[in-house]
């Protein structure tokens, strides 16, 4: 999945860590790739709010699964985080 990394281009890599952040968020990555990413995520803004939008994403996600209601204010804040992004 994560395959060659360049530490030194590593800001022009983004596109790497978003499928290390699918898979950190899924409980998939190994305890080193998640280490991997963090360290990442303290140097790239970009990445750290993929990071976090896609948590919030997740977090919606779940509590439709368990059929919770979902709070106005957290579905609004992810579309609006969306709009932004997209
Ligand atoms: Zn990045």
């Amino acid at each position: 999945m994560v395959r060659e990394i360049k530490f030194r281009t590593g800001m022009a890599k983004c596109t790497e860590y978003l499928d290390l952040v699918q898979m950190v968020l899924d409980g998939q990555a190994s305890r080193s790739q998640e280490v991997y990413l963090k360290r990442h995520l303290n140097m790239c803004l970009k990445c750290l709010e993929h990071y976090n939008l896609d948590q919030e994403i997740k977090k919606l996600v779940q509590l439709k699964l368990a059929s919770k209601e979902v709070p106005e204010g957290l579905a609004d804040a992810i579309k609006t985080k969306i709009a932004k992004s997209a």
